[in-house]
């Protein structure tokens, strides 16, 4: 994992599943309660994304080296 990707965790932004049941249901549910998968590559990881409950989650990045928040 990415030091950005671990700092978003510190910042209790972040939350990563272990459970892969868990993971499908959150691929398909997630965006109703605001819970979006951020990464391609990282399907474990999942962040609060509020606005996603309107109008869906954000394109994901490839990878947490396409994230502009590690770029800082
Ligand atoms: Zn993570």
């Amino acid at each position: 994992m990415s030091t950005a990707a671990t700092s978003l965790h510190v910042k209790g932004e972040a939350v990563d599943i272990g459970h892969s049941d868990a993971t499908v249901w959150l691929s398909k549910h997630g965006a109703e309660y605001g819970l979006c998968q951020i990464y391609r590559n990282e399907p474990w990881h999942y962040e609060l994304r509020p606005e996603a409950i309107d109008h869906g989650c954000p394109r994901m990045y490839a990878d947490p080296t396409q994230d502009p928040r590690t770029q800082q």
